[in-house]
């Protein structure tokens, strides 16, 4: 909602009225989280939802509720891009570097008041502390690099002129105007914060469209930027099915910011090509790990654990295939089960678990499928493979898999979930073959005692990012190196100054002085020519 439109666009009555009734100190059931009074103040920062039907959010660790959320109607999404619009022309007239200096200050808020939006992270996905601080960091660490690099990298460039010193060449960066950015439930916080704040320091307007299980983290954040000097009105925030509001979030965009299935990606990038504005899209993986013959075992075994079960596997860089040298496959699969068994499981607001719960039912319910598929068809369970009400009714063990085979479906499609699969090899070659052998190319690690080895594996592989002796966390963190999927994986990147001027049209402005590039008066067409053929093949030895 913006400041013009009347408070309660989800309605203070609809929004969270089992919270409001309960301490204060509980959401979604969950003990010790100071964020139930918060959730109903928060909900007031949505477009939309007067009228229209309301969908009720759960806690993964409880099941209990968590808030009632209005859904904004597709009149009212269209009407959200109207006031973005109105909004945008002031905004993208406000100087960088005040549009920075609010970036810094958003940078110094996220970390200073990180634990009440990690207890929302938390609350809304069911992932453990540690993976939610993974989000503060990332918020954190993007904001600081566009808060100081956002004016030279949309500044104007000097670009080379026809004709050295007679043409000056120049190339400007205009913001696209209204972004529309739909975002998943995973990475709540990290993945609005990736595609929303660029966007805005590079002058547009941003509709965002949170899913509703993480609706509040989102808002959080909305909250923190409007404290950090963004003026609310640049950032739209609806709630709302992709069914009902995706047609007109498309349709009024002049730029779409994707991340979630590969589905979903094709579907909208089907509608987008229609009306010709660009799009970016972060979809789906299969992501492998190749453990070379020469990787320390025990760090590779160590660092497969994080890059398998970090929120659970809830995450779109996880490994979910492992490679492993013949010669040292025993001994990376007895550590790794080992490691994996000592994980804790757990549902607190603190640093006591390493995993957390699965997010909804849909995906237990995958995760479920894939591991009894995988069995029924002859995989060893090597260690999970079961549920656990007992923590809470998503809970799901992480588990390792081998003997699977490509009739099974976890071989191939992702799961998304804590399950991960061994696979031996002798043959590098075979083994970059098949890591290569899915539509997908997210993500990939490489584990080697020598990196130059690594480095040359890592090129062979077909992902928008490799890790070397990391699962995911070193190239997530690089926010300078830009970060996307090749394949099914995606289209565009984020981060880097990809990440920013995606969101921007170039526009080259050229000025002539000194010479028309056409004959003189009276000068013969074929003189012309041959005294341009003469230039041209000057200029070819002209450093520019
Ligand atoms: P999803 O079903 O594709 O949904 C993602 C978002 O898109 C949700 O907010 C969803 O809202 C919305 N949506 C669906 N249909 C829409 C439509 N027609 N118009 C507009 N919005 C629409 O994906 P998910 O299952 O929630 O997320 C998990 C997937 O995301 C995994 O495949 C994961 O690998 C991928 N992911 C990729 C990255 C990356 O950076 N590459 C990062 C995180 C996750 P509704 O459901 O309410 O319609």
């Amino acid at each position: 909602m913006t400041s013009t439109m009347p408070a309660g666009a989800a309605s203070p009555d609809a929004a969270t009225s089992t919270t409001a009734s309960r301490a204060a100190e509980t959401i979604g059931g969950v003990p010790g989280a100071p964020q139930a009074a918060r959730a109903r103040e928060l909900l007031r920062r949505t477009t939309g939802g007067h009228e229209a039907p309301t969908v009720a959010m759960s806690a993964p660790f409880t099941g209990e509720p968590i808030a009632t959320l209005g859904q904004a109607t597709d009149a009212e999404a269209r009407s959200a891009f109207t006031e973005a619009r109105a909004a945008q022309r002031s905004w993208s007239a406000v100087p960088l570097a005040e549009r920075e200096r609010m970036l810094l200050r958003l940078h110094d808020l996220v970390l200073e008041r990180q634990q009440e939006a990690m207890d929302l992270i938390q609350v809304e996905t069911g992932k453990a502390r540690i993976d939610a601080f993974d989000e503060i960091a990332a918020v954190a660490l993007c904001a600081a690099y566009y808060g100081r690099r956002s004016a030279k990298l949309l500044g104007t460039q000097r670009r080379a002129g026809l004709m050295p010193g007679l043409t000056k060449a120049s190339e400007v960066r205009h913001p696209k105007g209204v972004v529309g950015i739909i975002s998943p439930w995973n990475y709540p916080l990290a993945l609005t914060a990736l595609d929303v704040l660029p966007a805005l320091v590079a002058g547009n307007a941003v509709v965002h469209k949170p899913d509703n299980q993480t609706a509040l983290t989102a808002l959080w954040l909305h909250e923190i930027a409007e404290e950090a000097g963004f003026p609310r009105e640049i950032w739209q925030v609806l709630l709302g099915r992709g069914s009902t509001i995706g047609d007109a979030l498309v349709a009024e965009s002049d730029y779409v910011g994707f991340t979630g299935s590969t589905a979903t990606g094709k579907r909208l990038a089907g509608q987008v090509a229609e009306q010709l504005t660009g799009f970016s899209l972060e979809l789906g993986g299969k992501n492998p790990m190749v453990v070379l013959d020469d990787a320390r075992v025990p760090s590779a075994a160590k660092g497969a654990v994080t890059a398998c079960f970090s929120s659970a596997g809830q995450l779109c860089v996880s490994v979910e295939r492992v490679y492993v040298h013949e010669s040292i496959k025993e001994e990376f699969t007895r550590e790794f089960v080992a490691a994996t068994r000592r994980l804790r499981l757990g549902r607190g607001l603190d640093y006591s678990a390493d995993m957390g719960s699965l997010t909804s039912q849909e995906q237990w319910e995958n995760v479920s499928e894939h591991v009894t598929d995988a069995r029924d068809k002859g995989a060893t369970v090597l260690t999970g493979g079961t549920a656990r009400p007992d923590i809470g009714p998503l809970f799901y063990e992480p588990t390792v898999l081998t003997d699977v085979t490509p009739e099974m479906s976890v071989y191939a499609e992702e799961t998304f979930g804590p399950v991960v699969s061994i696979y031996g090899y002798t043959d590098l070659d075979d083994a970059v073959a098949r890591a290569n052998a899915t539509p997908y190319g997210l993500n990939a690690s490489v584990w080697t005692g020598d990196i130059p080895r690594g480095r040359a594996v890592a090129s062979r592989i077909r992902a928008g990012t490799v890790n070397i002796n990391e699962g995911f966390a070193a190239s997530f963190a690089s926010v300078d190196a830009p970060m996307g999927g090749m394949g099914e994986s995606g289209v565009g990147r984020r981060n880097g100054a990809e990440g920013l001027l995606r969101y921007t049209e170039s526009q080259s402005i050229v000025a002539q002085r000194g010479l028309r590039l056409r004959p003189f008066r009276g000068m013969p067409p074929g003189l012309w020519t041959r005294i341009m053929t003469a230039s041209i093949r000057a200029l070819r030895h002209v450093r520019r």
